[in-house]
């Protein structure tokens, strides 16, 4: 297979520099050219893109710049034989980063304390209120990149780590793994849940009132994977009744979380607008595994990440 255009679609932008990603590829032998809709694409075409669109179907092989493809028709891509490839395995330590600073917060109320820094209010929380991670138990939904990124720091910190994955192979750092039909069973005893599966016909609403009631009340979600995973509704219900404590979000049914959603005025919930993966180097770590991957399609080899 062969190379003559690698296309970088202007789409992108949504999460990383699309000038600066385009220079990433310098170096490389064949140059990237930032475009926007309206190109013709054909099977000597590469396609690098952050939105799906109808056209890239014609190209060689397209590369989705985020870890959750849902947006794409990956059926129409078999049929059509063009491969599709997307960017998980490089947000272990991003997400986990996050997913830990959810939590430290939650234990330690940064939170709180920088809600009554904006009044200049030496607040004094409640003698029980602070409590520490180490020794806690975390549930971990789903242990690919993410959940290992996170399984693995929350190890470090000397928490109690268990996980729920479709496979019993052991995972590093994680004490127990739970099958997902156990899941009510996994999650029952967890001062912290965190969900790390994809979202996909399995996995949407898989976190609903059930789930809420089956929790500790002193609980915390975590939900850096997909908004529809968890029925928000049902989510503000039991933050409401409190069926948990709190929860930590950087994904929503839609986004950006609207205005009048009732997630924005709890305390205990806090708030990250999708940037799970959001670093200063994220361009350049797609940057890399696109260019490992054209290496690949180039000698005829199979691709890594390849979902379609
Ligand atoms: P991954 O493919 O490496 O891991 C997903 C894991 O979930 C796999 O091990 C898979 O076997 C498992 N899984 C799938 N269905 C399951 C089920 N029903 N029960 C239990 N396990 C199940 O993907 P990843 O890189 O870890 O990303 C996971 C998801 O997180 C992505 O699909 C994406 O939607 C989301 N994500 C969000 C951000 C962000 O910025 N917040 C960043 C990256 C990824």
């Amino acid at each position: 297979a062969d190379i003559e255009r690698l296309y970088v679609h202007e789409t992108v932008e949504n999460v990383i520099p699309k000038t600066a990603f385009v220079e990433a590829f310098d170096d490389f032998e064949i140059p990237a050219e930032l475009v926007g809709d309206g190109e013709q694409y054909g099977r000597t075409d590469a396609v690098v893109t952050y939105r799906p669109r109808p056209e890239f179907l014609d190209a060689g092989w397209v590369h989705c710049a985020r870890a959750g493809y849902d947006e794409f028709d990956t059926d129409a891509y078999e049929a059509a034989g063009v491969p599709l490839t997307n960017s998980s395995g490089i947000h272990d330590e991003t997400v986990g980063e996050l997913a830990v600073n959810y939590m430290l917060s939650f234990a330690r109320l940064l939170h709180v304390y920088r809600d009554h820094q904006n009044d200049a209010d030496w607040y004094e929380p409640d003698y029980e209120r602070p409590f520490t991670v180490g020794g806690e138990r975390l549930c971990v939904v789903g242990l690919g990149t993410l959940g290992r990124g996170i399984a693995e720091r929350a190890d470090a910190l000397g928490m109690d780590v268990v996980g729920v994955r479709r496979s019993d192979e052991s995972v590093p750092g994680v004490s127990r793994v739970y099958d997902p039909e156990d899941l009510h069973e996994a999650i029952a005893d967890a001062r912290f849940v965190a969900i790390a599966v994809p979202h996909t016909p399995a996995t949407e609403g898989m976190f609903g009132a059930p789930e809420f009631r089956r929790m500790r009340d002193d609980a915390y979600l975590i939900n850096v994977a997909r908004g529809p995973i968890v029925d928000e509704d049902d989510l503000v219900g039991a933050l409401d009744a409190g069926d948990i404590a709190g929860a930590g979000l950087d994904v929503f049914e839609t986004e950006p979380l609207p205005e009048d959603s009732p997630l924005w005025d709890f305390e205990e919930v806090v708030i990250s607008p999708h940037k799970g993966s959001a670093t200063n180097r994220y361009h350049l770590d797609i940057a890399d595994l696109v260019i490992e991957n054209a290496r690949r399609y180039l000698a005829g080899e199979s691709l890594r990440n390849r979902v379609a």
